[in-house]
């Protein structure tokens, strides 16, 4: 599913954030890339996520080269095979749980009533029902994130990128939202959860530990 050769990545000014860094995360995995902040973590998962492409080396997602896409290859690419959660959540504020997993399929072609009727069934598989028209001010954190990742599911992509998904949560609800990822790599999508937690990284099945830009 994802395949990484000899990747680094300079940052204009000259951060060096990801040095020689090879690794391979089959399809069906579950997979922590844990390190401390700044070991460059999220700039491995914007290279998997094909939101940005390597200095040098090559990333390959689903067997293709991310360089050589075009524009809206990346886009298809992103749409069709990729979904995103990350640590703030991102839901739009003045928006339902509904319709802010409804957006996900905004780029797709579907028709408002189909979104909200998948939606409505992708609110339900992260248990929540129960809170359909309630908007995040009106959510819990762990609820907030569970909406998230009903939104990123929605198309039913192969693979699940989750940078720090529980960063902004307190131990029971980060618990729960493990839990939920767990049951969607059971399910059959591969996950890969970005955290600076030990603990989270040691209860997956699979990790690789950044420091300094470099996989120890
Ligand atoms: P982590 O997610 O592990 O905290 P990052 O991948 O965000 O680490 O950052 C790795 C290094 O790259 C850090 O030194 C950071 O300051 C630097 N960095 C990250 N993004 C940028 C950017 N857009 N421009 C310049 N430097 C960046
Ligand atoms: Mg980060």
């Amino acid at each position: 599913m994802i395949e990484l050769t000899e990747v680094r990545k300079v940052y204009p000014g000259g951060v060096t954030a990801l040095d020689d860094v090879s690794l391979r995360i089959d399809a069906g995995a579950l997979a922590a890339i844990v390190g401390p902040s700044g070991s460059g973590k999220s700039t491995l998962l914007h290279l998997i996520g094909a939101l940005d492409v390597p200095t040098s080396g090559t990333v390959r997602i689903d067997g293709r080269d991310v360089a050589a896409l075009s524009d809206a290859g990346l886009s298809r690419l992103r749409a069709t095979t990729i979904g995103f959660v990350f640590q703030q959540f991102h839901l739009a504020p003045g928006l339902s749980a509904l319709d802010n997993v409804a957006d996900g399929l905004l780029y797709a072609g579907v028709a408002l009533p189909e979104r909200r009727r998948r939606a409505a069934e992708a609110l339900e598989r992260v248990g929540l029902a129960h809170r359909l028209s309630h908007r995040p001010h009106q959510l819990s954190g762990g609820e907030r994130q569970r909406v998230a990742i009903a939104r990123a599911v929605l198309g039913d992509p192969p693979l699940l990128l989750a940078d720090e998904p529980t960063g902004n949560l307190d131990s029971a609800a980060g618990a729960g939202v493990m839990a939920l990822l767990r049951s969607l790599h059971e399910a059959g999508t591969t996950v890969v959860v970005i955290t600076h937690d030990r603990d989270i990284a040691a209860a997956l099945p699979s990790r690789f530990a950044l420091r300094d830009g470099r996989l120890a």
